[in-house]
């Protein structure tokens, strides 16, 4: 389908916007750029510092829930497209039972590519005595699986997680970051009662725009839109009640959203210190040219002045 184009296409934006950030030294990320090319725009510090409590607020969230589950969980990365997650997780000694990636097979056959190719990211999902099992689309590794499916088929979805071994009694985290919003709020309803009707214990960290209908929203919508992206999931971002009711309504027991303005204010404030020392010199560079521009309408206005007091006395 054309618009699964489009939205397989964000995940060149998303990889992107990641690399620039870690080669800024937004955080430390020692893969992504074995499978991301070194990003061709510049982006200014904003997005940098979103991307920033993006990856780190996720973190954060997946790091207590390997705590306190001592690692005995499975990690679902839904649309995971070329992210790192479990590769930094388990440099952390975080990896859980299982981790599975899953995005459509054209995403997952690059990412089978790269990782055989890069010995780096191969090393960390072998682990001796145990073979790795690698086709076109999918890898299987010891705790790391990579499969390609389709999030509206769900019986694809469900062997596929099948055949990666996931434990459906074991406490499982569904990760979807900037994906629901790709789908028809019927097919990610869909999935999240899937997830409801077959899994004993589970989470969900959703992260996704809200306030679709206010100016920001505008913009990335006719963003989207400028990509031929048909944003089949925009009606369940237009609110936060609605992004808390569309998992309520599907068999969650309790659902709640931080804003991302809030959960900046929540990270270390000694990193959040750091990172916004990063970039200073393009914020001095930002000020001295608006001083420039201040010096120069000061320059035109001079001679009006000079004009003026001459006409007082
Ligand atoms: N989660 C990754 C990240 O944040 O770096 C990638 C985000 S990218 C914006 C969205 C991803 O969702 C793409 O890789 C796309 O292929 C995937 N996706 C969207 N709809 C999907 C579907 N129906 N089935 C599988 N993957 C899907």
């Amino acid at each position: 389908m054309a618009s699964d184009d489009a939205a397989i296409s964000t995940n060149d934006d998303a990889s992107q916007c990641k690399r620039y950030a870690v080669e800024k030294g937004y955080w430390t990320d020692p893969y992504i750029s074995l499978l991301t090319g070194r990003p061709t725009n510049i982006h200014t510090p904003e997005i940098n510092r979103g991307y920033y409590a993006r990856v780190k607020g996720i973190r954060l969230l997946l790091e207590q829930f390997l705590r306190t589950t001592k690692c005995e969980c499975q990690i679902i990365n839904l649309g995971a497209g070329f992210d790192t997650t479990f590769w930094l997780l388990k440099d952390q000694g975080l990896a859980p039972k299982c981790f599975v990636d899953i995005d459509f097979p054209t995403v997952t056959s690059k990412k089978c590519h790269f990782i055989k190719s890069r010995k780096s990211l191969l090393q960390k999902v072998i682990n001796e005595g145990i073979d790795i099992k690698i086709d076109k689309y999918d890898l299987h590794g010891s705790n790391y699986h990579l499969v390609g499916a389709n999030l509206r088929n769900l019986n694809e979805l469900d062997s596929k997680l099948s055949i990666c071994g996931v434990d459906r009694n074991l406490p499982t985290i569904f990760l979807a970051e900037c994906v629901l919003i790709y789908m028809e709020v019927k097919h990610s309803s869909a999935l999240l009662q899937w997830i409801t009707d077959n899994f004993m214990s589970a989470f969900f960290i959703n992260y996704e725009q809200v306030h679709m209908n206010d100016k920001f929203g505008q913009i990335m919508i006719d963003n989207l839109k400028a990509r031929q992206c048909s944003l089949p999931g925009v009606m369940a971002c237009i609110s936060v009640k609605s992004q808390t009711e569309r998992f309520l309504n599907t068999g969650w027991q309790y659902a709640d959203i931080i804003e991302m303005n809030h959960v900046y204010e929540c990270l270390p404030q000694a990193d959040v210190q750091r990172i916004e020392n990063l970039e200073f010199w393009m914020n001095v560079n930002c000020w001295i040219n608006s001083w420039l521009i201040t010096a120069l309408v000061m320059l035109i206005k001079i001679p009006t002045a000079l004009a003026f007091i001459r006409s007082i006395f």
